[in-house]
Parts: structure tokens; C-alpha cells; sequence
């Protein structure tokens, strides 16, 4: 067996390569925006006798492409209409191959000092962005998820200063998270990691406006006094995954302030605004914040496993994450330098931020903000076609994601149902169906650098042919 390849054979690998995903990157909109999900066929697809002998790299390409062809969502799709999953731009892909071949080891500094220094730049253009100052600091994590993690163990390192050693055991009181009931899940699944439980985040109702309501905010802080519990954060979203909603983070912000409480905001999708001069005011009362999630592989239209973790407290990472060892290598020491592994939670750890830099690299900032406003204007072209044609839209925001639903079908559960089973199985568009307050509405998202008005356009002829048929029944 062979296990290296020969430059030809290695050039004929990556034409192969590059011919497949070509075809996939220059005609997406031909491909099926919705697979079957026939469980046998998609287990029959998958190799099994070849592993134990391998097959030819042009077989095992095109298998596997063919195979991720025919059985996925496909999110870079310009009317997959769905989560904040995006059509991966060039640069962000080229990046991933890139860090896999010179697979920099980015767990110290003094093994890939570029790339450290690379990412360390980014944090503070990041903070800058969001209005912190020279004393913020920051780290790449893997998603959303971990830098929500990274934010609860940042609170409880920087509430109770024996954290790091004594862990749970050391607290008096029980630590609370507050959050609205339309914050990310990502936040219980973090706190059943940290060993807090989930139960001690307490989702607050949120308002008409769907905001997280923080006169209830404020009535249960008061009503922790003297209790056995211990506010430990507020966690506000910044366009939250159901309605693009933007809490009010001036007002979460002097409320945090008031009572000695960590302010996290969750801007993982919304963070994207502060890129554009049009919606960065959107976010204000973000500047105020001790810690941001921002993802990168939302917005920024980067390949998934890139997010950034920001902190306006300069030293709390540090504290949360460092650890002495004797194998990691010590000629940084002498260096005023950031070893990544005293920040993270990762310890080996790929070069994430090469996506971000090398798409800056050849758009730059001007050119997120273009692709940004025009995500934001066809957002609202949707909405304006919608509401021409009859729909009612359930939500308020400048991000682009659109709640909508038929006035005459508003309490019949089917409907909602029924039309999106049969725009998925036709596969042409993607979207979802979000409760808001108990009614069912679709939901759109505009997540596509390449989405235009015709795109829409088909997505509400669609949707109008489908209502047509429903009335018909
Ligand atoms: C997507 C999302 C998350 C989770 O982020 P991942 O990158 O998927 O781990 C958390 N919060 C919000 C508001 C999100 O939209």
C-alpha cells in the first residue's frame, strides 16, 4: 500500500476534486435543496467492505461527493431560506484547505507564531468593532456553543475567585443565568457541561416585541434576595435563531451594572450588523458588554467551526483556562506573547481564524459590509413581496429573517404544516416553520451572499401556489 502520492497523482487527485466541486459550486441552484431521507438508502450508500482495502482516490471522490450530493440540505443553496447556515464564500474554503495542509499546531505560540499572531490581530479588530477598548481580549472557538460555554466559566472564574480550584464545592450560593425564553439553547446545554444544571437558567418571557421583558428581569433579581441563590449573568441575544430579534442591551446592560452581574451578549448570527454602518446601531449597549459570541460561520460566510469568544475583561481567560505543564515549549516565556492554550478550551487547535483572515484578504471590510447590506435589502424586498401578496409578518427586525403567515390560517396547526412538507419534498426552496407565541408562522432567513429578488420571487410564487391548493381542499 501506498500511503504517499507522486506529484502527478497528487495534481490528478485535486483536478478531480476540483472538478466536483466546481460543478457544485457554479450550479447549486440545480441541486435538490432537500434530500430523501430514505435511512436505508443513505446507510447502503455508505462504504463499508472498500475500508478494509481502499479504493481509488478518484473512486473515493466521487463517491463521497455524489453521496453528500444526494443526502444533505444543501445550506449554500441561494433559496435554502433556513438557519443561519451559509453558502461557504471562496476564500473561507480555500482557507480549510490550506490550514490542513501546513496543519499549524496552534495550542503555542512559539509552534505557529504567525498564525497566533494572525488571530490575536483579528481579536482586537473584532473588539474594536464592537466598541471595546485596548484591555479586551478574545479567542477563535470552534462555535457558538463553546463560546457561550467560554462566557458561564468566564462569569464563575471572575464571581467567585477561587472557581479554578474549588470548582461547584466552593460556592455558598447557587449561580443563576438569566436569558429570555427565545435565547439559544446552546446556553442549558452549557450549563448542564459546567456542572451547574439547567435548571439554574431561569428563561425570562419576553415581550410583544419578542425581547427578553426586563421588568420580569428585574422583579426576579429582586426576588433572589435573602434566597439561596446568587445572580451569576444575564446572557441578551443579539438576533435570536427564531425571529432575528436584538434584545435591549442598553437596558440589560445598566441592569447587569446595577447589580455586579456579568452582561454577555449572544450575537453569534446579529454580530454580523456591527460590520455595516447601516445596522451597527442596531447593537448598541453591545460596547457595554464583559463577553460576546460572535460566529464567523454565520454571517461572515465562513466554513462551520469558526466563531470568536470576546471579553472586555483582559485578564478573566487567562484566569479561567491557564495551567502549568512541563511538556508544552517554554521559549515564549520570555515573550509578551498569548499562549492560545491558557485562553481556550481546546488544547491542539487548528488554525480557525485563517477563514476570517484570508476572506478579509480578498474582500476586505468594505466588501462584508456590501455583501451585509445587500442580505439585509433583499431581507427586506422579501418582506415587502410578502406583505403585497397578502402575508402578515409576525416579527420585527432589521436582520433578515422574516416570520410570516396567512391571516385566514393563523389557528390552523395543518397549514403551516402541510405547505412546508410540500415545498420541502419539492425541493426548489428550503425554509422552516418557528412558533411565535404558540402560532405556527414560516420562517425565512436570507443567508446567502447570492440570493437575489429572483430568488425570491420563485420562493412566493411557490408559496402562493402552495396556499392556492390548501384553500382548495
Ligand atoms: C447559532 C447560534 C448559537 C450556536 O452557535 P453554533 O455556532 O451553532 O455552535 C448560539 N446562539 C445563537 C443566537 C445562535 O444563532
Amino acid at each position: 500500500m501506498q500511503f504517499d502520492f507522486d506529484n502527478k497523482q497528487r495534481k490528478e487527485i485535486l483536478e478531480t476534486t476540483f472538478e466536483k466541486l466546481e460543478n457544485f459550486y457554479s450550479k447549486t441552484k440545480d441541486f435538490k435543496t432537500n434530500p430523501d431521507l430514505n435511512i436505508k438508502e443513505i446507510r447502503e450508500s455508505i462504504y463499508s467492505k472498500e475500508l478494509v482495502n481502499g479504493i481509488s482516490p478518484e473512486k473515493a471522490i466521487e463517491h463521497v461527493t455524489k453521496e453528500l450530493e444526494t443526502f444533505s440540505v444543501h445550506t449554500p443553496h441561494p433559496k435554502y431560506f433556513g438557519l443561519f447556515n451559509p453558502r461557504s464564500n471562496y476564500a473561507g474554503i480555500i482557507a480549510d484547505l490550506i490550514t490542513a495542509t501546513y496543519n499549524p499546531q496552534l495550542a503555542a505560540w512559539s509552534h505557529a507564531p504567525f498564525a497566533v499572531e494572525v488571530e490575536e490581530l483579528l481579536i482586537r479588530e473584532f473588539a474594536n468593532k464592537f466598541g471595546y477598548d485596548k484591555n479586551s481580549d478574545g479567542v477563535f472557538t470552534t462555535g457558538g456553543a463553546e463560546a457561550n460555554l467560554t462566557a458561564i466559566l468566564c462569569a464563575l472564574n471572575h464571581k467567585y475567585p477561587n472557581f479554578a480550584k474549588d470548582g461547584m464545592f466552593g460556592l455558598n450560593k447557587k449561580p443563576i443565568i438569566f436569558c429570555s425564553e427565545e435565547a439559544h439553547h446552546s446556553i442549558q446545554k452549557a450549563a448542564k457541561v459546567v456542572g451547574l444544571g439547567y435548571n439554574l437558567v431561569k428563561s425570562i418571557p419576553i415581550t410583544d416585541e419578542l425581547k427578553l421583558d426586563t421588568n420580569i428581569l428585574q422583579e426576579e433579581l429582586k426576588n433572589l434576595d435573602n434566597s439561596e441563590y446568587s445572580p451569576l449573568m444575564v446572557i441578551g441575544t443579539a438576533g435570536t435563531t427564531g425571529t432575528g430579534t436584538i434584545d435591549a442591551l442598553n437596558k440589560l446592560s445598566s441592569i447587569c451594572k446595577k447589580n455586579n452581574i456579568w452582561f454577555h451578549v449572544d450575537a453569534a448570527y446579529g454580530g454580523g450588523a456591527i460590520l455595516s454602518q447601516d445596522l451597527k446601531q442596531q447593537l448598541s449597549g453591545i460596547e457595554k458588554s464583559d463577553s460576546i459570541t460572535f460566529d464567523a460561520h454565520k454571517w461572515m460566510s465562513v466554513p462551520m467551526g469558526t466563531s470568536i469568544f470576546l471579553t472586555s475583561k483582559s485578564e478573566i481567560l487567562g484566569k479561567t483556562f491557564r495551567i502549568t505543564t512541563e511538556y508544552m515549549p517554554k521559549e515564549a516565556d520570555m515573550l509578551t506573547v498569548t499562549e492560545p492554550f491558557t485562553h481556550s478550551i481546546q488544547w491542539s487547535r487548528r488554525f480557525i481564524g485563517l477563514k476570517v483572515y484570508l476572506s478579509l484578504l480578498f474582500y476586505g471590510w468594505k466588501g462584508y459590509e456590501e455583501t451585509i447590506n445587500h442580505q439585509a435589502e433583499m431581507g427586506k424586498y422579501l418582506k415587502n413581496q410578502l406583505k403585497k401578496n397578502g402575508w402578515i409578518i409576525k416579527n420585527n427586525t432589521d436582520l433578515p429573517v422574516i416570520c410570516f403567515t396567512k391571516e385566514e390560517f393563523e389557528t390552523d396547526f395543518n397549514f403551516t404544516k402541510e405547505v412546508l412538507n410540500n415545498i420541502l419534498s419539492n425541493g426548489k426552496s428550503w425554509l422552516s416553520v418557528y412558533p411565535i407565541k404558540g402560532t405556527p408562522t414560516f420562517r425565512a432567513c436570507i443567508t446567502n451572499y447570492n440570493t437575489t429578488e429572483k430568488d425570491i420571487d420563485e420562493l412566493i410564487d411557490e408559496l402562493n401556489n402552495e396556499v392556492k391548493s390548501y384553500a382548495r381542499q
